[in-house]
């Protein structure tokens, strides 16, 4: 009976890791040079584009390698500002999606980690999915390439807050991080990296020790611990204290503001005493705070806590911003982007 080889996957391997795969298949180590930047610059979908790779070889990576890790399997555009989702499937099947969203001096592309997400947070139509699997290396990659081969502008900014923790993935999410590091790798530099996470204290010390300068954006949502716990069960395991502690350890390695997110929902963290919070917390660490506003669940028809999220208005949102900044807060109030198909901040649910 015929028994087949397992093939390779190219894509998430890095430079290094490329030179072991072809010493394997007895070929030279200069060899993954070249596939390296026919892969990640050149963005080839197929061994044949490779053109200053002999025939003979192409062939043989054909039969012991595979390229892709994603397949496109639909995409929308907002008739609003030109946001597009994209809806990829995984090579055994599952879905996942990214977001490229333009504006005027920069392009950003927000990338998925996770199919679905473990965390539950409240507010997040991904967390309402639930959690099936993490993404490979080469997966969270393939996002990058493949959204900038079908957008016609330049991605300029990174960042890791689609479907998922990234910090629940970190082998891969710190493998996808060393490629677009790699000298070799052109387009995007770690200083336009983002990793969104939603609070795993202990991994956002390792990310710190790791030497890969990212940004790191951190989902607070509110300075009150059972407030957090509510909206965010992860913060039982990982209380805020613990996490402040590992945000002001990132900052002292690494030099760059953490982000704040924060969701705005009417009654919950809107008030007076939240913006006091704030304040002592900015001052504690330094950071700037992102305000949101609450993107409408409906699509997933929500229960319990989930359902009862009501939006804080756009004119309460601007006042709060302005309270914060009469204390020297940096504040920006984020744009809703691509509300229309489901694609806006915590929408990302497979629903197209
Ligand atoms: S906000 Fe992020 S961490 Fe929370 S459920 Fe959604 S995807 Fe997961």
């Amino acid at each position: 009976m015929e028994t087949k080889t397992k093939k390779m996957p190219l894509k998430g391997l890095t430079l290094d890791e490329l030179k072991d795969f072809f010493v394997s298949i007895d070929e030279p180590k200069f060899r993954a040079t070249q596939v390296f930047n026919w892969m990640y610059n050149h963005k080839a979908v197929s061994f044949d584009e490779m053109l200053n790779v002999s025939k003979s070889l192409r062939e043989k990576l054909a039969e012991f390698a595979l390229l892709n890790t994603l397949e496109i399997h639909s995409t929308k555009t907002s008739s609003q500002n030109g946001t597009k989702k994209f809806l990829f499937s995984t090579l055994e099947g599952n879905k996942i999606e990214s977001v490229v969203i333009p504006e005027l001096k920069r392009v950003t592309l927000c990338l998925s980690t996770q199919v679905g997400c473990p965390l539950d947070c409240k507010f997040c139509a991904t967390g309402l999915m639930g959690y099936k699997k993490n993404l490979t290396a080469g997966e969270i990659f393939d996002q990058y390439l493949l959204t900038q081969k079908n957008f016609d502008r330049p991605i300029t900014n990174i960042v890791y807050m689609g479907m998922g923790e990234p910090l629940l993935n970190f082998q891969n999410t710190l493998k996808s991080l060393e490629i677009f590091k790699e000298e070799m790798t052109k387009g995007i530099s770690l200083k336009k990296v983002t990793i969104s996470t939603a609070g795993i204290a202990p991994k956002i010390k390792e990310l710190a020790d790791s030497g890969l300068k990212v940004r790191l954006a951190f989902s607070l949502h509110s300075c009150f611990e059972p407030i957090r716990s509510k909206i965010m069960p992860i913060n039982e395991k990982y209380p805020l204290r613990e996490n402040i502690e590992a945000l002001k350890y990132y900052y002292e390695k690494n030099k760059t503001r953490i982000t704040f997110e924060y969701v705005m929902l009417k009654g919950l963290n809107d008030r007076e005493e939240d913006i006091n919070m704030l304040v002592k917390l900015t001052k504690r660490i330094p950071s700037k705070i992102n305000l949101i506003p609450f993107n409408s669940l409906q699509h997933m028809n929500p229960i319990g806590l989930s359902s009862e999220l009501i939006p804080t208005t756009r004119k309460k949102i601007e006042d709060f911003a302005n309270r914060l900044r009469s204390f020297n807060v940096t504040v920006m109030v984020r744009d809703t982007q691509g509300e229309d198909i489901n694609a806006a901040c915590g929408q990302l649910a497979i629903k197209f």
